[in-house]
């Protein structure tokens, strides 16, 4: 029953299960970016937009980041003050300040506007991870203070980013991360709705810098949005999409800045269907490495990828050619801060894997089509490669999974390719995307 959910304990996340006192109000997450609240006049706006939102009926929980670039500021200042790398036990202290400022000052512009506000920062609003400075995952949520303070009829801020270990250190969720404080208040708190507010309208068929026909998407699914934000689609952050789909959390992207609709994200089953690709995303962080003549035998691959795992380089694409008088290459990929380090794991390996030479090369960019429909829909692979070459581009690499297809190509050629692949997809703006009959929405 709506009101009576007590939370199913995950083994990944434990929220403190709970009763939820609901009049007529409906339960809503707020998240603002750290453009949202750059300024004070920004900040006003912010405070503005919550409290037209507690008036309309609405119990707000708001999730803020840290102002402008101050993220970025505090980490440049502790550069200046420390060589060589940081603690990150510190780095996570002063960090967390950034979004304590920010959540005070917008307690007291809502309080400044006749309404009862109160800030938490994580740890205060019981948001607990696992024990790893940096980038800590969200381990349990204990709302009860953030509940409380709802009850007793108050909007509640809470400092996005950041939580606390059970030894009581404070951590930081990663670059982005007040994202996935919203999204798993949301879901501990039982929220009807989870709106991130930012600086962009909402999730785009792709990057609109590039095609400006580029469409705004009514709705995406977990999965495709998944793929998009882990192919740098910065606009939400992986971990946040991750825990929305775990726990089915309606989510919303829009603009602080304008009351436009903006793009939900939700079930791939209460969408409309027919639409096999929904969005072109791009990746310039790749560069390949090729490994020529390697002879053929058992385990030489295992041997490859075994020693860049230990190094944790990431290998992302990975091509075989054929075996020629008992010799073949191989190809793969990493992120472009890997390949100095991926040659000289190769190097060193070069006892154990006989290999005639190894090489890299950057200049390159992944352009992936991603859609749930796609393996429904023959031919979108087809489509993808005339395109390419049609443009007189060769393919160096091509990967694909259920929702997604990806190709690497020269990067001086990125915005002719996603342009062309935009118009031969049909997602230019104008053009009819989704077809077929209304949603089953809950
Ligand atoms: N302020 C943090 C950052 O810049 C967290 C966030 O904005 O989500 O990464
Ligand atoms: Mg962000």
């Amino acid at each position: 029953m709506r009101g009576e959910l007590a939370f199913i304990l995950s083994p990944r996340i434990q929220f403190a299960p709970f009763v939820r006192e609901r009049i007529v109000l409906a339960l809503t997450v707020m998240k603002f970016g750290g453009s949202s609240v750059g300024d004070a006049e920004r900040m006003k706006r912010v405070a503005n937009r919550i409290v037209e939102r507690a008036r309309e009926g609405h119990q707000c929980v708001v999730v803020v980041s840290a102002m402008g670039d101050t993220t970025d500021d505090l980490i440049d200042l502790s550069r200046e003050l420390c060589e060589g790398i940081p603690s990150q036990r510190e780095m996570d202290m002063l960090l967390t300040t950034g979004e304590q400022v920010s959540c005070s000052l917008l307690a007291m512009a809502i309080q400044s506007r006749g309404c009862k506000a109160v800030s938490y920062t994580g740890w205060q609003a019981g948001i607990y991870t696992e024990p790893v400075h940096g980038k800590a995952r969200i381990t349990g949520i204990q709302p009860w203070r953030v509940l409380e303070s709802l009850k007793q009829g108050n909007i509640v801020i809470v400092a996005g980013f950041q939580g606390m270990t059970q030894e009581s250190e404070i951590t930081t969720l990663g670059r982005g991360g007040s994202d996935t404080t919203a999204v798993a208040l949301a879901a501990a708190i039982i929220a009807d709705d989870c709106e991130i507010y930012t600086d962009v309208d909402g999730i785009y068929s792709t990057d609109p810098r590039i095609v400006p026909v580029a469409r705004k998407l009514k709705e995406i699914s977990y999965d495709e949005m998944l793929e998009l934000a882990n192919l740098g689609a910065a606009v939400l952050h992986p971990r946040a999409v991750e825990c929305a789909k775990r726990y089915n959390v309606n989510l919303v992207v829009r603009s602080s800045f304008t009351y436009n609709e903006g793009t939900q994200v939700k079930e791939e089953a209460v969408m409309e269907q027919g639409v096999a690709v929904r969005g072109i995303a791009y990746d310039k962080n790749v560069a390949r490495i090729s490994i020529l003549g390697v002879t053929e035998k058992p385990g030489q691959l295992a041997i490859v990828f075994g020693a860049l795992a230990d190094q944790q380089i990431d290998v992302d694409i990975i091509v075989q050619s054929g075996v020629i008088d008992g010799k073949a290459d191989f190809s793969f990929t990493v992120a472009l801060n890997d390949v100095e380090r991926a040659l000289d794991v190769i190097k060193k390996i070069r006892h154990d894997v006989e290999f005639r030479d190894v090489t890299s090369e950057t200049g390159l960019v992944k352009v992936s089509i991603v859609g749930a429909g796609m393996v429904s829909n023959p031919g979108v692979a087809a489509t993808m490669f005339r395109v390419i070459s049609g443009l007189g581009i060769s393919i160096n690499m091509v990967s694909t999974s259920e929702i997604k297809m990806s190709c690497i190509i020269e990067s001086s050629r990125l915005a002719e390719v996603v342009k062309a692949l935009h118009t031969a997809y049909g997602l230019d703006a104008g053009e009819q995307v989704f077809v077929g009959g209304p949603a089953d929405r809950r």
